[in-house]
């Protein structure tokens, strides 16, 4: 287990659930998805669309990504969209061709689960099992991840406090699993230009209250993607352990989110300045 110093904020007062504060030693848990660790000292970057549309839109990408240094590939199957009449995802087809590209590119996958009917089939092909903000407090099926032995990445509900978030954390831990990451992506706030408001504040907030690693969606963070560089960069500095990041081969035709995607060559200098960035926090990006 790799170490990352935590210091107690001792004004903070909020309460913080059992299993998922601090440890005495401080120390940062490491998630482990296949051969990659996150909460270590290098910051983990897990990019990919937001939904799995074709093999030549999924595998361009992943391979381009995987090349560019990415550690992860995202990509959700089910999406969880505002409007019934959206691309809802490609569902089991999308997942068999996340595990087609991951026996090339061996990027463990990242994708979300949207309901407890859904964890089985999930688990099957995912390395880490996405819940996203609209089920951050969707209890039953918390549990239901907590008991599936997969690595959780849990993003932060748009409207959750930071001790929601922990509660809602709890809840995967008191399953007995550990293996949980915490992501900030935005929260609802009275400005309107952008999607979301990210708060970053939430990544030493989240350090000095609990174990589990943290990372940041400034993707979801924006909403825009020429915004995207500078708050992945921001994360990089205010300590997150990784980032995740919403990257198309072709956004402007992209069937959700291309708004707010990175293209391949943006993403590509973008891990340039990120790597500069990380060395300079005493972090590295391999
Ligand atoms: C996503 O990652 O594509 C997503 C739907 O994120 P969130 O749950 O944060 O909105
Ligand atoms: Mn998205």
């Amino acid at each position: 287990m790799e170490t990352n110093v935590c210091n107690i904020v001792a004004d903070v007062k909020i309460k913080i659930p059992e299993l998922v504060g601090l440890k005495e030693n401080h120390k940062t848990t490491i998630v482990k998805v296949n051969e990659v660790e996150i909460g270590g000292s290098e910051v983990i970057i897990i990019a990919g669309p937001c939904a799995v549309e074709s093999e030549e839109q999924l595998f361009s990408t992943a391979r381009s990504i995987k090349e560019d240094g990415a550690k992860l590939l995202r990509g959700g199957a089910f999406k969880p969209r505002s409007s019934p009449y959206s691309f809802q995802g490609l569902g089991e087809e999308g997942l068999k061709l996340l595990r087609e590209i991951r026996k090339e590119t061996n990027l463990p996958i990242v994708t979300e689960a949207m309901d407890t009917r859904q964890v089985e089939l999930v688990s099957k092909y995912a390395d880490m099992i996405q819940i996203g903000s609209r089920n951050m407090q969707n209890y039953p099926l918390l549990k239901e991840v907590g008991m599936s032995g997969k690595p959780v990445l849990l993003k932060r509900g748009m409207m959750a406090t930071i001790e929601e978030f922990l509660f809602s954390a709890e809840y995967i831990l008191s399953q007995g699993n550990d293996q949980v990451i915490l992501c900030e992506r935005g929260i609802r706030t009275f400005e309107t230009s952008t999607r979301n408001t990210l708060d970053l504040s939430a990544v030493p907030m989240l350090k000095n209250l609990t174990h589990l690693p943290v990372i940041i969606d400034p993707s979801h963070g924006s909403g825009l993607r020429w915004m995207v560089p500078a708050l992945a960069k921001a994360a990089v500095a205010v300590g997150a352990d990784g980032i995740i990041m919403e990257v198309h081969n072709n956004p402007e035709v992209a069937l959700c989110d291309g708004h707010q995607s990175l293209n391949l060559e943006e993403f590509k200098e973008l891990m340039v300045d990120l790597r500069k960035i990380a060395t300079a926090v005493g972090k590295q990006i391999l």
